[in-house]
């Protein structure tokens, strides 16, 4: 197996131009699982640890802009203000070492349905910015570089460079439910974001289909039924709650497997949603009254 180590970005575009069956290697907590269990045999392995604007992150003109190798660990630290929703979510993953290493440009490269960064960057709305040598930049909103199970919208040639998402100017949360409350692989998760300013929510659906996916019903029913300009304090309907808990839960495509059967998995995201748009509409009240 040969091993790949260029230093900048652009020798990294070059060494996978070249070398297109190279594998590449972020923080490694799923790329060394699979070759130590045997499940890929990779003839090259391009390691990107050395090139170090890739953990890099940045804020201008109110947009907030990750490196690929940027660690949970960061995003936990440094991001809670500008990125909440992923800030709670990255919390979530494995353990301390894994929030270390792992990277939610791995998490992308991954594309797990199950990987616990996508719901929020599905409901802030984020772009994904990959990159080749020959073609150079694309920019590719979240939702549509999910192509399928495990199967990311990359070219043989590319890599991801960064992923984009506004600064959060409303309420953002994520809730996942698993077996325990450490080390453990959704069962299923939301994520929900107000954008009061355009009078839109986002949602992103975890563990619960083949792909991540949006609700977009509920997300067109939040725009037309919530009453943005709500005095402070003033709570959300219940019949208005169980809708959305329904939309959201029907938007979901979850199968039956070990970790959990789909029914559970649709009654879950019902929940979820209620709770989460039940916290976000209390601080979007709340702050309105401060
Ligand atoms: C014990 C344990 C617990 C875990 N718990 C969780 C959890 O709770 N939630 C969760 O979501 N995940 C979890 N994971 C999975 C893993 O930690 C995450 O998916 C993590 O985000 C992977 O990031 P990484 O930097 O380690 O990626 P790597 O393993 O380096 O790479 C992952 C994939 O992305 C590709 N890739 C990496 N960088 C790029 C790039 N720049 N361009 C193109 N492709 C790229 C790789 O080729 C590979 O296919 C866990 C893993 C372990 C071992």
């Amino acid at each position: 197996m040969d091993f790949l180590r260029p230093t900048t970005w652009e020798e990294a575009l070059a060494a996978k131009a070249d070398r297109p069956e190279a594998l590449p290697l972020q923080g490694g907590t799923d790329v060394m699982v699979e070759i130590n269990f045997g499940v890929r045999r990779p003839e090259a392995l391009l390691d990107l640890t050395r090139v170090a604007e890739l953990r890099e992150w940045s804020v201008a003109d109110g947009v907030c802009r990750l490196g690929a190798g940027v660690s949970y660990t960061t995003v936990v630290e440094e991001l809670g203000g500008a990125l909440p929703g992923l800030a709670q979510a990255s919390r979530t993953v494995g353990s301390p070492q894994i929030r270390n290493r792992g990277t939610v440009g791995g998490n992308l490269g991954a594309a797990s349905p199950a990987g616990d960064s996508h719901p929020p960057l599905l409901a802030a709305g984020a772009v994904v910015e990959v990159e080749s040598r020959d073609r150079g930049v694309r920019a590719i909103p979240v939702h549509a570089f999910y192509l399928g199970v495990k199967r990311p919208a990359l070219e043989p040639d590319e890599l991801i460079r960064a992923v984009r998402a506004g600064v959060a100017a409303g309420p953002q949360y994520f809730s996942k439910v698993g077996t325990r409350n450490a080390m453990v692989i959704a069962v299923c998760s939301f994520a929900l974001a107000l954008h009061p300013a355009e009078r839109r929510a986002g949602t992103g659906i975890g563990s619960a289909g083949p792909t991540p996916l949006r609700a977009t019903e509920a997300e067109d029913f939040l725009a037309r039924e919530l009453d943005w300009d709500a005095p402070p304090g003033a709570p959300l309907g219940a019949g208005l709650l169980r809708r959305f808990g329904e939309l959201c839960a029907a938007a979901a495509s979850p199968i039956d497997d070990v970790r959990g059967t789909a029914a559970y998995r649709r009654h879950a995201v019902a929940v979820m949603a209620r709770r989460t748009l039940t916290w976000a509409w209390d601080d979007h009240v709340g702050r309105r009254a401060a």
